[in-house]
């Protein structure tokens, strides 16, 4: 999968370039392509951020940069997000839609109070939140939907690893888990876990998982609950 990103702080997504998705780039399951829009201000200091019409506090990225930044990555195949707090929260339903799409995403990272709402109209697909809370740039939602999208890229996840029964594959929150001492500092190991039976740590795992769910995510619990008598 190709993946643009277009940012004034590119040395941020340095930490894309260790574990899981350090070594997804390395056996090229993963390209990730860094543009600097700076590098596009026809500024002669190169300034990327301008006055926002009507007053108010603050300032925007300046259009022509910006513009020219994501026309110098976008072609057909690509899908174009723009990082905003007044996006479509990013959901692990759209994470995988994202990755099954077969399109090369361009992400667009914003800064100051954002960016000219002719941009949106004119460049950009799609605006994705990462919850509801403001930021200062959209560097760092951009590297949350990067990892996110990236484990469901056939071979990123090594077998120790799996999207398939964690948290929200199913509307459930995962189960608590365990692993060695059976006993730490007094705490035991829940019994059913250490019996062998599959069965039966398979009707605990699922039980933990409902009490979980309904106690923390309840919205998530009724969709489950919808969705199980749907079926
Ligand atoms: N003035 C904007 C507003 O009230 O909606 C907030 C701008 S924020 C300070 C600067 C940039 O950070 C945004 O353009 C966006 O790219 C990014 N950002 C902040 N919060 C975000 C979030 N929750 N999800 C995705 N991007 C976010």
């Amino acid at each position: 999968m190709k993946i643009d990103v277009l940012t004034l702080f590119p040395q941020m997504f340095s930490a894309l370039n260790e574990s899981i998705i350090g070594k997804a780039q390395e056996k090229g399951l993963l390209s990730i392509n860094l543009v600097n829009i700076r590098d596009f201000s026809l500024d002669k200091n190169k300034r990327c951020d301008d006055y926002s019409y009507g007053g108010g506090a603050g300032m925007l990225m300046s259009t022509q940069p910006l513009f020219d930044a994501i026309h110098s990555v976008k072609g057909e195949n690509s899908h174009v997000i723009y990082l905003s707090p007044k996006g479509k929260l990013l959901t692990q339903d759209k994470v995988i839609e994202l990755s099954k799409m077969g399109k090369d995403l361009v992400l667009v990272c914003g800064h100051y109070e954002g960016i000219d709402e002719r941009i949106i109209e004119l460049c950009i697909d799609e605006e994705i939140s990462v919850g509801d809370y403001v930021l200062t740039g959209g560097e760092l939602p951009a590297m949350t939907l990067i990892d996110a999208v990236s484990r469901y890229i056939p071979g990123v996840l090594g077998n120790s690893e799996t999207t398939s029964v964690e948290t929200f594959s199913n509307m459930l929150l995962e189960y608590p888990q365990y692993t060695r001492p059976a006993v730490f500092s007094g705490l035991s190991v829940p019994e059913v876990l250490l019996s062998g039976n599959h069965a039966e740590v398979d009707n605990w795992r699922l039980e933990k998982s409902l009490e979980l769910t309904q106690k923390r995510r309840p919205d998530l619990y009724e969709k489950y609950v919808k969705n199980s008598e749907n079926t």
